[in-house]
């Protein structure tokens, strides 16, 4: 049985996704990626499924998601923790074929944490070489320097209310790309401050786009507008147009 442990810095919480018994490959589970077919290409999947991307920069345009299972963060406010666990291992191949056939440019690849699983960055690179708009959503604890550089990548900055700061890995500040958006998820006036405070710091708003977004269901859309007017802050404020369409029914 061989596992690969999704470890997200220092001193968190390790999510071992679990590979059922299988023909070991030869290479180590932690070994590059590799193009060789079976064993080698395969991730554990949460779920794919064709909707609207209703987050970040590609907010609007329809899009296939694909939702790799395994985290190592537990944040407060996290709404997707179905993807813990579970899922089922699908060869990469598989995996394009799925997402082919959903006929979409756009694709985000999600979890969980996607880069917990280090053939997500196989993923990434083969999804692009098919030519699809690609994005990445990671939650900034893992490091990101390898992703394939045509892909648009959403970094979350972990706020105080997430409960997981202390996972930022800020090393990531220097791989954001023009394409790239950083990310915080705010859920009240102390999380606004902190990520006022690091966006500055980092001059985040010179290296990329820069989106705040409430909690859902915790801080007001408008209190946030507010905030952030005030302020003249030079970023953008993003709701979760998924939910405004369906709510919270899972894969929409
Ligand atoms: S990083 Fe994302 S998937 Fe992981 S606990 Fe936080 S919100 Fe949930």
């Amino acid at each position: 049985m061989t596992v690969e442990m999704a470890t997200g810095g220092q001193g968190g919480i390790t999510e071992p996704v679990m590979e059922p018994a299988a023909p070991l490959a030869a290479s180590s589970p932690d070994a590059p990626p590799s193009r060789a077919p079976g064993h080698a290409t395969r991730l554990r999947i949460s779920e794919i499924f064709h909707s609207i991307q209703g987050e970040a920069d590609a907010v609007g345009w329809p899009t296939v998601f694909v939702r790799l299972t395994g985290c190592p963060l537990r944040c407060t406010w996290c709404d997707t923790e179905y993807a813990f666990h579970g899922g089922q291992w699908r060869d990469i191949d598989e995996v394009l074929a799925e997402v082919a056939r959903h006929r979409a440019r756009h694709v985000c690849v999600t979890g969980g944490e996607p880069l917990a699983q280090k053939r997500c960055l196989l993923l990434l690179a083969r999804l692009c070489d098919a030519g699809h708009e690609v994005s990445l959503e990671t939650s900034g604890a893992l490091d990101v320097a390898a992703v394939d550089p045509r892909v648009r990548k959403v970094v979350d900055l972990k706020a105080p209310g997430s409960g997981e700061v202390s996972r930022n890995l800020w090393s990531n500040m220097g791989h954001l790309l023009p394409h790239d958006q950083a990310k915080v998820v705010i859920a009240d006036r102390a999380d606004y401050d902190w990520a006022v405070a690091r966006v500055a710091e980092h001059r985040l708003a010179e290296r990329c786009q820069v989106l705040f977004s409430p909690v859902f269901g915790r801080l007001a859309p408008g209190q946030l507008a507010e905030w952030i007017l005030a302020d003249r802050l030079q970023v953008r404020l993003q709701g979760q147009l998924h939910k405004a369409l369906w709510g919270e029914e899972r894969g929409r």
